[in-house]
């Protein structure tokens, strides 16, 4: 049994995995950005050690939301919460439940996750999206986890493609992240509101809600409704930009779609598929297989129990 744990910026859940990736039990708590690391921690390790009582586990695997140098085993920096720069997170958590410990970069273990037990299994290479919050990006080639020259590859949410685009929350500008993540769809949404857009449907969510999101685009677009479907239609061209140059720089066996956004489910996934076979290179296009994640909101964990498992 593995212990397999996931920190993201709005919740953290530990879980104890077997060896075919079924969760067998599975504790969350919510992540505290005021409080900082070692309050966390203490908190993960509370969980951690009451489930050490319950099961034997051989190895515990850390997915983490923000920059990690694996190699190294600590994090970058986290966004979400203070305190976390520098930390030997693996060593720590690791230490204090007393069972071996390495973690990775959340997407990173998406990635992997969907590779072991999700909609990439069976593939030896796989490029892998997460577009919620934001666009994570994990690429596995091999059947490894490429990290490139500095251990920080696979960012598929901030390649470039808007000159003079939306500023980005990593400071460039015109990122897939900022054109396509659930916030910047939602953003787009309300600009073309202000400007007068025709949209009766997503007026009437701005009178009640005071706000439009991600997921409201995505259901007007499915009732017909025109702003939401041009919307839909701006996101996938956009994507089909990242994702096809994706395919061209790797050939992978498959991509793979997850996150919140992804939940759009066919109204972004078929015309996205047409779209990205459009635009690779012609000895591309029969590699163009684009899957929703089949993990969910749990790829997460099971990468980091695939993570741990491939340490021992
Ligand atoms: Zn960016």
């Amino acid at each position: 049994m593995i212990l397999a744990i996931d920190i993201g910026g709005t919740q953290y859940r530990l879980a104890a995995v077997d060896a075919r990736g079924v969760i067998k039990r599975l504790v969350r708590g919510k992540t505290d950005a005021g409080a900082g690391a070692s309050w966390m921690i203490e908190q993960i390790v509370g969980k951690g050690s009451r489930l050490c009582r319950e099961w034997t586990f051989e190895a515990c695997g850390i997915g983490f939301g923000g920059p990690v140098d694996f190699d190294e085993q600590r994090v970058i920096s986290s966004t979400h919460v203070l305190g976390w720069d520098d930390l030997p997170l693996g060593e720590v958590i690791g230490d204090a439940l007393g069972i071996p410990a390495v973690f990775d970069n959340d997407a990173n273990l998406g990635a992997l996750g969907e590779l072991t037990f999700g909609a990439g299994r069976g593939c030896r290479h796989l490029v892998y999206y997460t577009i919620s919050t934001g666009i994570g990006g994990g690429v596995i080639l091999d059947g490894e986890i490429y990290r490139g020259a500095n251990g920080q590859a696979g960012e598929l949410g901030h390649v470039p493609i808007l000159i003079d685009g939306p500023v980005c929350a990593c400071g460039n500008r015109g990122c897939l992240e900022a054109l396509c993540s659930g916030p910047s769809i939602a953003r787009r949404a309300m600009e073309a509101l202000r400007s007068g857009a025709r949209s009766p449907r997503l007026r009437e969510t701005l009178r009640e809600e005071d706000e439009v999101s991600a997921k409201d685009v995505a259901e007007a677009a499915e009732m017909g409704d025109s702003l939401g479907r041009a919307l839909m239609r701006e996101t996938v061209d956009y994507l089909s930009l990242g994702v096809a140059a994706a395919v061209n720089a790797f050939a992978p066996d498959r991509v793979v779609v997850g996150g919140g956004v992804a939940r759009a489910g066919r109204i972004l996934l078929d015309p996205l598929r047409t779209a990205v076979a459009s635009r690779v290179m012609p000895v591309h296009r029969d590699l163009v297989h684009i899957s929703r994640a089949t993990r969910g909101d749990r790829s997460v964990l099971l990468g980091a129990s695939a993570l741990a498992r491939r340490s021992l």
